[in-house]
C-alpha cells in the first residue's frame, strides 16, 4: 500500500486514477486550485469509492501550503497532473504556461524536498514527440518541441530526470500519454472542457447530444490510409490503472523511466467517427474542412516499454472507449437513452 498526493486532483485523468489507486488498496489525498474541474469531484469519487479522499485546496505554486498538506498528510509518492494543457492558450500566452507548468513543478518539487518526499509519477505527452520520423513511436525516438506547451512537457521532464539523476528523487516515472479518451463506465466521472472543446472526441460527443451541429473532419488528404489523421487513442481507466502500476514500479525498484502510454494502434478520425456511431447508435453529421495547423498526420505509439517494465496491457478497446465517452456527455446532457 503506498500513500500518494495527486496534484490536479480533481480534474479527468487525475480523478480516474484516483479509483485505479483505491481499488489496488493505495491511499490517495488530492490537492487542486480547481481552476480546471468541477467542485462536486470529490463527492463523485466517494459516492464511486465508498472512501472520502483528504483534499487540499491549494495551488502547486504555493510552497507553504503545499509543504504543511505534506506535512498534515505524509505520502510516500506524488503523482503530478496539475498544469494547464491547450495548446493554443501556450502559444496566445507563453509566460502564463511556463508560470503554472515549470515554475509550479519546481515549487512542488521544492516542497516535496521539504517534506521528503523523493517519489513521483509525471504527467507527459507525446507531445514532446512533435512530427515524428515514423510511427509506431519508441521513447528513444527524438523529441521535437512544436508548441510552448509542448516545450514545458519536456522541461518539466529534464527537470524530474536531473533530479533523480543527481539522487535528490529515488524515483520517478514520466509518462508520455498519448489521447486518452472516455470515461469512468459509472458514468460518475468524466471529462468537462470548458467552452469549445479542442479535441476530437469531446467534440464528438457533443455533437451527437445536439449541442453542436456538425463535426468539423480537419483535413482528408493525409498520407495515411482514409487520408484523415491518426492517432492513438486510449481508455481513460487503461490510463488510470498505468499509474498504479508505475507507481508501485517505481516505489519497489526505485528507479527513474520515461514510457510511452499508448495502445500502439492508429486510428483515424473517421475510424473513430464510424466506432462511435456504432457504439451508440447516433450519426454524426460531418464536414470536411482544411487540415489544423500544426497537426501531424500519424502519431502512434509502440507500448512495448510499458509492458515490459511494469507489465501494462490495455483491457479496453476502442467500442469501450466511445460507449463510455457517450455514456458520461449523455448524463451530463440528460439523455437517457444510453
Ligand atoms: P485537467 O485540466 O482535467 O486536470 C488538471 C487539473 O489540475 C485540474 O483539475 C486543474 O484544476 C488543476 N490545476 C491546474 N493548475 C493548477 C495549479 N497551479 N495548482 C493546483 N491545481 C491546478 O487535465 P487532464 O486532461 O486531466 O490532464 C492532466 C495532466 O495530463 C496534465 O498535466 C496534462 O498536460 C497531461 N496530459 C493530458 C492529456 C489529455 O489529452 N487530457 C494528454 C497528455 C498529457
Ligand atoms: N480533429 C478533427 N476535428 C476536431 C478535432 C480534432 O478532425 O474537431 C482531428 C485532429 O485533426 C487530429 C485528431 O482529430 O487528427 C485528434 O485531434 P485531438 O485534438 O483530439 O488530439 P491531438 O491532435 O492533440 O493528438
Amino acid at each position: 500500500m503506498t500513500r500518494v498526493l495527486l496534484t490536479g486532483g480533481t480534474g479527468y485523468i487525475a480523478s480516474h486514477t484516483a479509483v485505479a489507486l483505491s481499488e489496488r488498496g493505495h491511499e490517495v489525498v488530492l490537492l487542486d486550485n480547481f481552476s480546471n474541474s468541477e467542485r462536486d469531484v470529490p463527492e463523485r469519487l466517494r459516492r464511486l469509492t465508498g472512501k472520502a479522499f483528504p483534499l487540499i485546496e491549494a495551488d502547486i505554486r504555493d510552497v507553504p501550503t503545499v509543504t504543511a498538506a505534506l506535512s498534515a498528510h505524509p505520502v510516500d509518492a506524488v503523482i503530478h497532473f496539475a498544469a494547464l494543457k491547450a495548446v493554443g492558450e501556450s502559444e496566445a500566452d507563453p509566460l502564463l504556461y511556463y508560470d503554472m507548468n515549470i515554475i509550479g513543478t519546481i515549487r512542488l518539487l521544492q516542497a516535496m524536498q521539504e517534506s521528503g518526499v523523493r517519489r513521483i509519477v509525471f504527467s507527459s505527452s507525446a507531445t514532446v514527440y512533435g512530427q515524428p520520423d515514423a510511427s509506431p513511436i519508441q521513447e528513444d525516438a527524438p523529441t521535437r518541441v512544436q508548441n510552448i506547451y509542448g516545450r514545458t512537457k519536456l522541461v518539466m521532464e529534464d527537470l524530474i530526470r536531473d533530479l533523480a539523476r543527481t539522487g535528490k528523487l529515488l524515483a520517478a516515472a514520466n509518462l508520455r500519454y498519448f489521447n486518452p479518451v472516455g470515461a469512468h463506465p459509472s458514468a460518475m466521472i468524466g471529462e468537462t472542457p470548458r467552452g469549445v472543446p479542442n479535441n476530437l472526441m469531446p467534440y464528438m460527443t457533443q455533437v451527437a447530444t445536439g449541442e453542436r451541429p456538425h463535426l468539423s473532419v480537419f483535413g482528408d488528404d493525409y498520407d495515411t490510409p482514409d487520408g484523415t489523421g491518426v492517432r492513438d487513442y486510449l481508455h481513460v481507466m487503461d490510463l488510470a490503472e498505468a499509474h498504479a502500476l508505475a507507481l508501485e514500479h517505481i516505489c519497489a525498484h526505485e528507479v527513474s523511466v520515461t514510457v510511452n502510454l499508448g495502445t500502439g494502434i492508429g486510428i483515424s478520425v473517421l475510424d473513430l467517427v464510424h466506432a462511435f456511431e456504432r457504439a451508440t447508435g447516433r450519426k454524426i453529421p460531418l464536414k470536411m474542412s482544411p487540415r489544423r495547423p500544426g497537426d501531424v498526420a500519424s502519431n502512434y505509439a509502440n507500448p512495448e516499454a510499458a509492458a515490459r517494465i511494469f507489465g501494462w496491457k490495455v483491457q479496453r478497446d476502442v467500442d469501450d472507449m466511445c460507449r463510455d465517452a457517450w455514456r458520461w456527455q449523455a448524463a451530463r446532457a440528460g439523455i437517457n437513452d444510453v
